[in-house]
């Protein structure tokens, strides 16, 4: 489907956005898609107002009927999954397998948000007082502020706006500048699951299109509860103070730097398979992206010709092409990255392999890299960083313990894994004095996460959960409630006061 197509069946109607102060540009072709308007600082404070009478209403519907709000908007995602998939490839690059895959992720979170508005439990407590309950209440917690990356153009919003909604809370979600097509179309679905839920305040979800000030505005808002802001560390590091500083509440979900370690019992066929689509899926875009690999000498060589050879056969290509294994680069400032990185690789003892740029002569506006694979003589600076392209560095090690403080030797601390079949290998890299990640795996790769799971990670990846388990939490505020049903007044700690 052309763009025009696409976005009118999605529900988005251009017109309404059109606008010169925001180009958006395919990494496919370089092509532009669409040149909108964008809102603007004052317009955030408008936003934030819209939210806020919109919350006191919502706050008081039932979770149960708040859970039919999401589950319709599964309905709708369900219906347009094909189409949302393919608006993430041309505008973010993903191929098809991967842009439909994060429209499921977004069906999938709907489900789980569903079954939650049934389950926001609080605990009762004993009380050390004759004739008293104790009790916690999870109340709705305010205007959730919203701000994505370009690599999750839609599901990050899903996560944060599927368990925000049954939570209570209204959502105003500011895109990546790089990618908001593909959030123009999300609101519409939405707007479209709201009419058909009939009597929900109309400004549950709002997007605003913008840059940096934009979100700038957002993070230092009072009326912002809670900030989830999905980016580089860069962001993180500016994003967390500010909302701090005003006691606020945010979800931070930064950088990885994410390790595999391959040990002499692996399965080195299922490793190499893992290491593949971590490496170069997403053409090395994801947060959880394997950046490294801590191979044990004595397997190192047998593993790294398995992997030169899927390297050299993996399809670099237009990601909408079916046989397509990675897609483009975001733009000319990922490609100059990747190639200084590469470049300062090479000063710092690494051998590389893979790495320049292809398809030129067809698409001289699109970044297409093949991947890069780079054996280094240890972990030096260079591999500390998270460069946001398909590099893959290569260390080897002897001695198990040496490989899990070089897993853990570096500032981020998002996703993990070891492949082996020693039972106590994988044991010792998932307990306490292991993996110091948010996400620690055996046998399988660091990324593709299921949403059943929380998601985030530690250090300089910020400390935020997402998505399954009790992230939910994080969209509360938690009342401790004490009733007293005796005629007496028994004081805590047995405290006797007055007579
Ligand atoms: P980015 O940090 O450049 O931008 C992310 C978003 O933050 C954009 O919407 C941008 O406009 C906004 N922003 C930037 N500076 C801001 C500021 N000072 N105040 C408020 N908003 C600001 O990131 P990117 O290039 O779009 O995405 C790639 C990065 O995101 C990588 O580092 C990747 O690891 C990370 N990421 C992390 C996760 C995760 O869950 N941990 C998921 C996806 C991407």
């Amino acid at each position: 489907m052309q763009i025009e197509e696409l976005l009118k069946r999605l529900g988005v109607d251009q017109n309404h956005h059109a606008g010169q102060q925001l180009k958006v540009h395919s990494p496919i072709d370089g092509a532009q898609l669409a040149a909108l308007a964008t809102h603007s600082v004052e317009d955030v404070d408008t936003a934030v107002e819209k939210a806020q009478k919109a919350f006191n209403e919502w706050r008081t519907v039932p979770a149960p009927r708040r859970g039919e709000l999401i589950r319709l908007l599964g309905e709708e995602l369900r219906k347009e999954k094909e189409a949302l998939g393919q608006l993430v490839s041309m505008e973010a690059g993903k191929i098809v397998a991967e842009g439909q895959g994060e429209v499921q992720e977004m069906i999938d979170i709907c489900d789980f948000a569903v079954g939650l508005s049934r389950q926001l439990y609080g605990l009762t407590i004993a009380s050390e007082r004759p004739g008293h309950r104790m009790m916690e209440s999870w109340h709705p917690l305010g205007v959730v502020g919203v701000i994505t990356a370009f690599n999750f153009p839609v599901a990050v919003w899903s996560w944060n706006t599927a368990l925000a909604i049954v939570c209570g809370n209204p959502v105003i979600w500011k895109p990546s500048e790089k990618t908001p097509l593909t959030a123009l179309a999300c609101q519409a679905l939405f707007e479209r699951a709201l009419a058909r839920f009939g009597d929900a305040p109309t400004h549950l979800s709002q997007v605003l299109v913008g840059e940096r000030d934009v979100g700038e505005r957002l993070v230092d808002h009072s009326g912002v509860a809670l900030v989830s802001a999905t980016g580089s560390t860069r962001m993180g590091r500016e994003v967390g103070p500010r909302v701090a500083a005003r006691f606020g509440r945010s979800l931070l979900e930064l950088g990885g730097n994410n390790a595999i370690i391959v040990t002499p019992t692996a399965d080195l066929s299922l490793a190499a398979r893992g290491i593949l689509f971590g490496a170069i899926g997403t053409a090395g875009q994801r947060c959880t992206t394997t950046r490294r690999l801590i191979v044990h000498e004595s397997v190192a060589d047998e593993l790294l010709e398995q992997l030169r050879r899927a390297y050299q056969s993996a399809q670099v290509g237009n990601p909408l092409d079916a046989s397509t294994l990675v897609g483009p680069l975001i733009d000319k400032a990922s490609f100059d990255a990747m190639q200084e990185t590469l470049e300062q690789a090479k000063k710092q003892g690494g051998t590389v392999f893979g790495g320049e740029r292809c398809l030129e002569d067809r698409y001289p506006d699109a970044w297409y890299v093949k991947p890069a694979l780079v054996e280094m003589p240890s972990q030096t600076e260079v591999v500390k960083h998270e460069t946001f392209a398909p590099i893959l560095y290569v260390m080897r090690y002897q001695d198990f313990d040496e490989a899990i403080a070089m897993q853990n030797d570096v500032p981020q601390g998002l996703s993990s894994a070891v492949f082996t079949n020693h039972l106590r290998e994988a044991e010792r890299f998932l307990s306490a004095a292991g993996s110091d990640c948010g996400i620690a795996n055996v046998n399988i790769g660091t990324s593709g996460a299921e949403i059943g799971g929380a998601f985030g990670g530690e250090k300089e990846t910020g400390g935020g959960r997402e998505s399954g388990s009790d992230a939910w939490k994080v969209y509360m505020r938690r009342a401790t409630n004490t009733i007293n049903y005796s005629t007496e007044l028994p004081l805590a700690q047995g405290i006797q006061f007055g007579s």
